[in-house]
């Protein structure tokens, strides 16, 4: 299967109601359907379990092109599919229990979580959300936001700090949609990424059982593909403005202008370094295990390249670009989330600075005198 085809063909569709979606900040159910009934939800599931069995590099790919169609709908297909890109590696390296989530993504189902609490916020090492040991599980009270796919989620996952005798403790727990004192909010109405429907989640005394982990190179390769990907959509858009208008008075189009080719350049020298970057990082993945502060790299310098590039396109279209008509403007907001994801912009460069300088990254006292 050609993924990366499929997703462009999708981005083409898509991106006839991307600024309505935006306008109105409503969750594109109809796109999530073609995603489900094109089989694109279960292009990393692997092909013994009726998935497309792509990897990291395709899924970025394939990402990066359905960002240029509906950013939205891109990012919230991304909370999908790196879970399931995780538990594939993790089914392919002997991980037997990863194939329940498989089998499940294989079946069409939408598979997603928060792993973000009001109250703990960026920290996801820990939750606000307590989960109380019961008889066979545990008992999750609590508010959890930002789960992207709300609307339509058959199954969500999500980290629920164990309190209580046993001691402190993370566990990553799923859940069926309809699970008892399970609830979704709609909370949703912000400037960038309107379409995700990234709502609050409620659990009021909600049973829960089972743990796993292994999912930061999926989440931080697939989420800088999809920034990437928007910037692209944005540079392109850019470079054919500049060579399509000619002002009245010139005799050559905009793109002759020194401005233009400067801003082009720069806008190529953001995108093609963080790109590659990208690349390098999915190719070594294949065989060694990447450290932390190099996945943060990866992250730091795509999302922040995706919005150096965007603002610079912003710049080359001048003032037609602000307009709602076209889809710069959108662009030049969405690709504005990227550094807030985790780890955020002071996350990542204390991450990689601490490893740089050989401070471990869990050093107590966190930061010195
Ligand atoms: C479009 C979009 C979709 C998302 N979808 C999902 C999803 O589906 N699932 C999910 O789990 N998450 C999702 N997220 C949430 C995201 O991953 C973050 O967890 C969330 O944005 C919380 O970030 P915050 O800036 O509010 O964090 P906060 O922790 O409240 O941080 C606020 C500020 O304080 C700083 N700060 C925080 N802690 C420290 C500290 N110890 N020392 C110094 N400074 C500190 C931060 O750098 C930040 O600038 C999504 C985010 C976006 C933007």
């Amino acid at each position: 299967m050609d993924w990366v085809g499929l997703a462009g063909e999708l981005a083409e569709e898509f991106a006839a109601s991307a600024a309505e979606v935006d306008r109105t900040g409503r969750f594109p159910t109809e796109n999530i359907e073609r995603l489900k009934e094109t089989g694109y939800l279960t292009m990393p599931v692997p092909v013994e379990l009726g998935g497309g069995g792509a990897d990291l590099e395709t899924v970025c790919r394939a990402q990066s092109a359905l960002a240029g169609g509906c950013a939205s709908t891109a990012l919230a297909a991304n909370m999908h599919l790196f879970g399931i890109g995780t538990a594939a590696e993790a089914f392919a390296d002997g991980e037997a229990e990863a194939r329940i989530l498989l089998e499940l993504a294989a079946n069409r189902l939408v598979i997603g979580g928060s792993f973000t609490d009001a109250a703990t916020g960026l920290n996801v090492r820990v939750s606000a959300t307590p989960a109380r040991k019961v008889e066979g599980g545990y008992v999750v009270s609590g508010r959890k936001s930002f789960c992207s796919l709300a609307p339509v989620l058959d199954i969500f996952y999500g980290t629920a700090s164990v309190v209580g005798a046993e001691g402190a403790g993370l566990l990553l727990f799923a859940l069926p949609r309809d699970a008892q004192g399970l609830s979704f909010v709609d909370t949703w109405d912000t400037v960038s990424m309107r379409g995700t429907g990234s709502w609050d989640v409620v659990f009021d005394d909600v049973f829960v059982h089972r743990p796993n982990e292994r999912m930061f190179s999926w989440f931080a390769c697939t989420l800088t593909a999809v920034y990437l990907g928007i910037a692209r959509a944005a540079a392109e858009f850019a470079y054919r403005f500049v060579s399509e208008r000619t002002l009245t008075g010139m005799t050559q189009p905009l793109a002759r202008q020194p401005g233009m080719v400067f801003s082009a350049a720069e806008i190529e020298t953001a995108l093609q370094p963080a790109e590659a970057l990208l690349d390098q990082a999915i190719r070594r993945r294949r065989t060694e295990v990447l450290a932390a502060a190099d996945i943060a790299t990866v992250k730091y310098v795509g999302v922040n390249a995706a919005v150096a590039a965007v603002d610079r396109c912003l710049r080359m279209t001048g003032g037609l670009g602000i307009y709602r008509r076209l889809p710069l403007e959108r662009w030049w907001r969405d690709v504005r989330a990227g550094p807030i994801h985790p780890p955020n912009n002071d996350g990542a460069l204390e991450a990689i600075g601490k490893a740089t300088l050989g401070i471990p990254p869990d050093a107590d006292p966190r930061w010195g005198d």
